[in-house]
């Protein structure tokens, strides 16, 4: 097999610790083979021309990093404009939050564009090439453009949407076409996949020659779920280390009369945080004997501020929790703890298992990864509970959760009740189901799968 590529947004040095499930299990297979991790520098030159950005090559073991810095205005359209103020809403669904008259497409464009050209420069004939995600669809349609002949595989982290909302986007026969420049596509959920075959069905006539297979633009392009998992050992790990074992025993210690119930996400309008919010409320006025007793804490942790759709969402979810603290609240209880800041990965092992319930209540989202790792870090004799939305990719895997729909504030705290009141005999059954769903399908176990549906596709 030849050299592995990587292609993110973001590139992490694989040698540095508490970097998360993808970037460890990405530089595991890059240090298996030696390979290279290309991606922004993460570094924004302010009084930086368009299109252009210096190439940083460093050696981390045997893995060769290979970043590029962008232009203050090339951040702002292919980053922040295009990839976080277009794709990113439409991908999850919300038409109404989508900016598209902002003209982010051309910086979209021009940072994929230079990037081909700063990777192509770095390509081996025999490479095997693995770009993640909504930032870089053209990457592959940029660099075939350029002659590139190998092996290219792309994997979406975020959802599809059906045809009729990918429709909305000014721009979606481009983007769609470019998929056709890759030889694999993966997606999170077989709902992803579906909304893939619907769209070139009607949109573009591709032929659909099996269920993983289609034709369009001279081209044939396999297309497949590969569900990501997480490192269940690595997480098992870090649970045993001292900082999480710390916030077991504080959490534990001063919630020792409550029931603590859980979220931990991105501060991100995909995450149905007022539903949760709201159901919570309605969990302490249906079901009365929770007051004084059940407590949500609430890590809504910073995320692309500068985005206007978030500072709105920020300003709901104080006043919501405000309303429910000041409602409900005694001198000696509070039902909302509610934290706007990130906490430290190695510390969140910790946290899931001193909760009875985790409330994973997306109304979109690709996978959700909290939602396993929550369950990771249970004690199996006694472990928690999980309530997730069906609109989690996860949710197509973790049959053993409380599926809910979120937007049915009152089903969901009936729901969060019946979590709150399950039977030892019964957490144990559903959690030892779906710890064998998280360990057989890590992210190991995706990162292979991927790998070997690319290596198996026909040459051309
Ligand atoms: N996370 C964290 N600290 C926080 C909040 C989240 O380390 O304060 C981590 C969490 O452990 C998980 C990731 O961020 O690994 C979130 O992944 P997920 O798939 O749930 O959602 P995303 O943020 O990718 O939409």
């Amino acid at each position: 097999m030849g050299r592995l590529v990587i292609v993110s947004n973001r590139v992490a040095d694989p040698r540095k610790a508490a970097s998360g499930g993808l970037a460890v299990a990405v530089g595991q297979a890059l240090e298996a083979t030696g390979g290279l991790w290309f991606g922004w520098s993460g570094k924004i030159v302010e009084d930086g021309t368009p299109g252009e950005g210096d190439l940083h090559l460093q050696t981390a073991g045997k893995v060769q990093l290979a970043t590029v810095d962008l232009s203050r205005e090339d951040h702002d359209s292919y980053y922040l404009g295009y990839s976080n103020g277009v794709l990113w809403p439409v991908f999850h669904y919300r038409l109404d939050l989508a900016d598209f008259d902002a003209g982010y497409i051309g910086g979209y464009r021009r940072v994929n564009q230079m990037m081909a050209h700063k990777l192509a420069s770095l390509l081996r004939p025999d490479d095997i090439i693995w770009v993640h995600d909504y930032h870089m669809i053209p990457l592959a349609a940029e660099l075939r453009a350029m002659g590139c002949q190998q092996r290219m595989g792309f994997f979406l982290h975020i959802p599809l949407p059906p045809p009729l909302i990918l429709a909305a986007v000014p721009e979606h026969d481009w983007l769609m076409r470019s998929l056709f420049a890759y030889d694999l596509v993966g997606f999170q959920s077989e709902a992803d996949v579906a909304h893939f075959s619907r769209y070139v069905g009607t949109e573009t006539g591709a032929d659909i020659l099996g269920e993983h297979e289609f034709r369009a633009f001279g081209k044939t392009l396999q297309v497949q779920a590969f569900p990501i998992g997480i490192d269940v050992d690595e997480f098992t790990q870090l649970g045993e280390a001292p900082e999480a074992q710390e916030m077991y025993t504080q959490i534990r210690g001063e919630y020792s009369r409550r029931r603590l119930l859980l979220g931990v996400e991105r501060m991100d309008y995909s995450k149905g945080l007022p539903q949760r919010l709201k159901a919570f409320r309605q969990l302490l006025q249906a079901y009365p004997e929770n007051l004084g007793s059940a407590t949500l804490i609430q890590i809504a942790a910073p995320s692309r501020e500068s985005v206007d759709a978030y500072a709105a969402l920020r300003q709901e979810l104080e006043s919501l929790c405000g309303a429910i603290n000041g409602n409900f609240g005694e001198l000696d209880w509070m039902p909302v703890r509610y934290i706007h800041r990130n906490v430290a990965r190695k510390r969140l092992p910790g946290l899931y298992r001193a909760a009875s319930v985790a409330l994973v209540t997306p109304l979109r989202d690709g996978m959700n990864l909290v939602a396993k790792e929550f369950v990771a870090a249970q004690d199996p004799d006694d472990p928690g509970v999980l309530v997730l939305s069906r609109f989690a990719g996860a949710a197509e895997q973790m049959h053993e959760a409380l599926l809910v729909n979120p937007y049915d504030t009152t089903r969901t705290a009936e729901t969060i009740q019946r979590a709150l009141q399950m039977p030892l005999e019964e957490r144990q059954r559903r959690h030892q189901a779906l710890l064998g769903g998280i360990r057989a399908h890590d992210v190991h176990w995706w990162r292979k799968r991927f790998l070997d549906a690319l290596a198996a596709v026909p040459a051309p």
